[in-house]
């Protein structure tokens, strides 16, 4: 594996590429750099190279490197990927700038609460559950619509756009599609969508957003 650096410009390269492939505007797609399960010494050096937008999948985890990180760099924006518990949303708002993972009432409510006690406002996706797979979280398709309108009208959360992760086994483009579809009915304008295997098809499809982990930082131990 190649140095760190030397991969996420790689992969940054990538996403030009592919929205100049796909028509899409020069910087349309943000990369948020995966970094769960990587010590705060393995992702120095993307932050070095100047990256600043990172994704974490445990609140914990989180909670013990990116406050050091954050001491040592200015401007981080960390997105949290992963399932979120209602008693870590009070955790959750405090280390993290943007949530993907709104995917019940209960969970909503708990965030808007608690970015009301810290003063805070956080972007927040909603994620879908686009292959309707039984072990997946996520709001399966045709509720979402429904969904999008409690969390804006009566939570009152900031949401912004939709998250996916399709299942492994298929290919993603009739995920991403669907998701697509989905968030422009919801006028929704952003989209969290395509991983290390998958992001240039994602650009494709519109995402606003790629969560690429493994292509930056290497394969990882979960030991
Ligand atoms: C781990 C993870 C990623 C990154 O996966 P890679 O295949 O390593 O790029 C993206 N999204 C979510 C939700 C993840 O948990």
């Amino acid at each position: 594996m190649a140095p760190v650096a030397d991969q996420l410009s790689n992969v940054l390269s990538d996403i030009r590429k592919a929205e100049a492939e796909y028509g899409r505007p020069e910087g349309a797609v943000t990369l948020i750099a995966v970094s769960k399960t990587f010590e705060a010494d393995a992702i120095r050096p993307a932050l070095e190279a100047g990256h600043r937008v990172f994704g974490e999948n445990r609140v914990q985890e989180a909670m013990g490197k990116w406050p050091e990180l954050r001491g040592s760099y200015d401007g981080i924006e960390l997105h949290l990927i992963g399932p979120l518990q209602s008693n870590k949303a009070k955790e959750a708002v405090a280390t993290f700038d943007v949530i993907h993972t709104v995917d019940r009432q209960k969970i909503a409510k708990a965030l808007k609460a608690e970015m009301d006690k810290q003063g805070r406002d956080l972007p927040c996706f909603i994620q879908v559950n686009t292959g309707e797979e039984p072990q997946k979280a996520g709001i399966p398709p045709k509720e979402v619509d429904q969904f999008v309108k409690e969390c804006k009208d009566t939570v009152g959360l900031n949401i912004v756009g939709l998250m996916c992760i399709p299942p492994v086994d298929e290919a993603p483009g009739e995920h991403f599609a669907l998701l697509q579809k989905i968030a422009a009915r919801n006028g929704l304008s952003q989209i969290s969508m395509g991983m290390s295997s998958d992001y240039e098809t994602a650009v494709g499809f519109g995402a606003t957003h790629v969560r690429v982990g493994s292509a930056i930082f290497g394969s990882r131990d979960y030991a």
